[in-house]
């Protein structure tokens, strides 16, 4: 049974009560994991308090904190295989997509050990002589890291690996729908070797142990992945102790297709845009805005190959494309597609959950594309977070920066265009905190990724990402005191 891991030990939650992890593919439970709660939550906050304020913590350098990191990037590389399979039992994606999920969390490990002793402060210009001033940072304090399920480890390690070089506690609570990859990171991480405290985690749901976290006067900051909407209850708890807060929410991330892109290419990506880990990606290319003059063409393409996706076991190689996550979000896209039809989105492949017997028991839906959709329609504004392609045209480069940047949020966007200084011009015009240029999807630790509008605050990885868990000082020295004789001075 998956435990919770809190001041240093595996704990049962204080109720004993506990959740089973279920398989997306066939609804079969893969384990059976304690389920914790507020209490369960207040003690491994004070645990993470104890421990920040502890010597054994606070003393260590960013040298050796950096070298904890490494170990756990080492460790996660000979863990790869055992780690992606679990990645796919428990969110049903392809075992391709799997490895290149941990492939990533080793990345992100290796690259925030690198960081962690680099930045030693700076020395600014005083206004008087005989002073030194310098700015530097401090770690927070302790952390409250909530994470989602489509990306389970990968999300939480934007959070754990800044948050260590940085020199922080921390408590983690990842979603109770995928918790199994991330109770892996914690043996990986109490081999490598941490004080007690340091690192917990708590098991259980958002509304309990999340809200605990960000309502806490003892949490100093709240970092958060999931839906916009929950993003705002997190703000408005966040406000108890004005913790600093970082949120990477939803996305509706507009693809966009001039005439003269490469037309193969760019057909083959928009198809990776939407449909890759099944739609689940905040930053998902959900609106594809074409050309007029291809667009016909284009959706032809689009929908011959969307047929042919093959869905099934993410275990199997012959599969393309897993199963949504749960019961409840199928539920929820299910709903989207009555919407759109009745909003008169022309329904142009997909719609609906895929016959034959071995699909019954997962989670699925067909690869989905509606054509001569508009930017009133609920799934055009909506993040629908499913394999849910919508597709709009545009004659000029005005108007697809105007309906690209046409929705509340601006997690990311793509334009494909052979021509350079259009690219630049569509570029320089897009709201969101990453634009592709012919290309879709590709994120890495060295740059900083987040959102723009409704998609969130704060940035994740790149150097950004790890002062987001810092605090500044500036310390001011003055080396030739002399007495002021301001007051009562005769
Ligand atoms: P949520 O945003 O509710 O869940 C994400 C994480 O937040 C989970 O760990 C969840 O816990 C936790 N959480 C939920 N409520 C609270 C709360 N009040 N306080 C603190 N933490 C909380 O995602 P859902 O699973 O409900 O999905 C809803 C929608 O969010 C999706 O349809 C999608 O649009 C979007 N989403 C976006 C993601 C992204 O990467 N930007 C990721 C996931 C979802 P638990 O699951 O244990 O209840």
């Amino acid at each position: 049974m998956g435990k919770m891991y809190i001041n240093g030990e595996w704990v049962k939650s204080k109720t004993g009560e506990t959740r089973k992890v279920i398989n997306p593919y066939n609804q079969e439970v893969i384990d059976t994991v304690a389920e914790g709660n507020r209490e369960d939550t207040i003690y491994a906050i004070q645990a993470a308090r104890k421990a920040f304020n502890n010597e054994d913590w606070r003393q260590l350098t960013g040298e050796e904190r950096g070298d904890l990191l490494y170990q756990i990037a080492q460790s996660i590389r000979k863990e790869r295989d055992e780690l992606a399979r679990l990645e796919t039992l428990n969110t049903g994606k392809v075992l391709t997509e799997s490895i290149g999920d941990i492939d990533g969390v080793a990345n992100v490990f290796q690259y925030y050990a690198g960081l962690a002793d680099k930045d030693g402060g700076s020395v600014i210009n005083s206004p008087n002589p005989n002073s030194v001033s310098r700015v530097v940072r401090e770690p927070v304090g302790v952390c409250g890291l909530i994470s989602p399920w489509n990306f389970p480890l990968l999300q939480l390690s934007y959070k754990v690996a800044p948050a260590i070089a940085a020199g922080n506690t921390m408590v983690i609570k990842p979603s109770e729908l995928t918790p199994l990859t991330t109770i892996k990171l914690i043996e990986i991480m109490e081999e490598v070797g941490f004080p007690s405290g340091v690192i917990n985690l708590v098991l259980g749901q958002g509304s309990t142990v999340g809200q605990e976290i960000a309502e806490s006067l003892d949490v100093d900051l709240v970092s958060f992945t999931g839906g916009t909407e929950t993003g705002r209850t997190i703000m408005q708890a966040a406000t108890s102790n004005f913790k600093k807060t970082s949120l990477e929410l939803g996305g509706n991330s507009p693809n966009i297709i001039f005439a003269d892109a490469q037309f193969e290419t760019a057909v083959d990506y928009a198809l990776n845009a939407i449909f890759f880990t099944t739609g689940q990606a905040c930053n998902a290319g959900t609106r594809l805005l074409v050309e007029k003059s291809i667009h016909n063409e284009f959706v032809n393409e689009l929908v011959k190959r969307a047929k042919n996706i093959r869905m099934g076991d993410g275990l199997d190689p012959e599969t393309e494309m897993g199963p949504l996550v749960s019961a409840a979000h199928l539920n929820n896209v299910d709903n989207y597609i009555q919407i759109a039809i009745e909003e008169g989105a022309e329904l142009a492949v997909g719609g609906k959950r895929p016959e034959g017997e071995t699909l019954q028991k997962g989670f699925f839906i067909e690869p989905t594309i509606f054509n001569h959709c508009h930017s009133k329609m609920s799934i055009v504004q909506e993040e629908t977070f499913g394999p849910i392609l919508t597709i709009e045209t545009f004659d000029t480069e005005e108007e697809a920066i105007q309906l690209g940047n046409d929705t509340r949020y601006g997690l990311a966007a793509a334009v494909w265009t052979e021509d350079t200084n259009r690219a630049e011009r569509v570029v320089g015009q897009l709201l969101a905190g990453t634009v592709w240029v012919n290309d879709f999807h590709i994120n890495f630790p060295q740059a900083p990724w987040g959102g723009y509008k409704q998609s969130g605050i704060g940035r994740e990885m790149g150097k950004e990402g790890l002062e987001e868990y810092t605090e500044l000082k500036h310390v001011y020295k003055n080396t030739a005191p002399q007495p002021m004789g301001w007051f009562g001075n005769q």
